[in-house]
């Protein structure tokens, strides 16, 4: 069996991932098999930049094939604001509500609600890194809706819906999220160069 390294410790995204690797004869291993593995800094200005960043670490590291991702949500009120400051920018706002609310509020302000969630991955083997993306657009609601998933969740609604991803069951989402959009082009990538 092939094994690949998905640089995250975060249980939800492996979960996601291993699940879609299922059956391909591709074994998955995290950084939960490498405790010892630090994390590099992001310091990259693109979401690229910062997949790439871990998957060459991790690559350089482990030895074997690697990838990692990083995704964020592109707001046009905002200039495309938070970008790949989407975690920091909650962060720095603890109460969650008050950061919907401005950007709701901005987004009213200027009659502009579009928005878009991007995942970037990365693959680095061989010395060689390769991107995959996906990317889901839609626009910000005009209250936060929901009590699913996390973080912007309850303020996104996909195109051709009329829930927020908050309101989605995670199999709901997972068919058309960003993550999995990026994650389905791995697998195709990697699916046909192991045949
Ligand atoms: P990460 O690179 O996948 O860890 O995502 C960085 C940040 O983007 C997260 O901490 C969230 O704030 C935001 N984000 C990414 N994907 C989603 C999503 O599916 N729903 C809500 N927020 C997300």
């Amino acid at each position: 069996m092939k094994k690949i390294i998905f640089f995250s410790h975060n249980d939800n995204k492996i979960e996601e991932v291993k699940r879609l690797f299922e059956e391909t004869g591709i074994n998955i291993l995290t950084l939960h098999n490498f405790p010892n593995i630090s994390k590099p800094n992001e310091t990259g200005s693109t979401f690229e930049e910062n997949a790439k960043i871990k998957s060459s670490y991790g690559y350089k590291k482990i030895k074997l094939p690697c990838f990692a991702d990083d995704s964020g949500i592109c707001i046009s009120a905002l200039d495309g604001f938070p970008g790949i400051k989407s975690k920091r920018f909650l962060k720095n706002n603890d109460d969650h509500n008050k950061t919907f609310i401005t950007i709701i509020n901005k987004a009213k302000e200027l009659s502009n609600f579009h928005a878009y969630f991007q995942t970037s991955i990365s693959l680095t083997f061989n010395n060689e890194t390769i991107f995959f993306k996906g990317v889901v657009r839609g626009k910000i609601s005009s209250e936060p809706r929901g009590k699913y998933g996390f973080h912007y969740d309850p303020i996104f609604i996909p195109k051709g819906s009329e829930k927020t991803f908050g309101e989605m069951s995670i199999e709901e989402k997972n068919k058309i999220s960003h993550r999995s959009r990026a994650i389905n082009e791995l697998k195709k990538f990697l699916i046909k160069s192991i045949n």
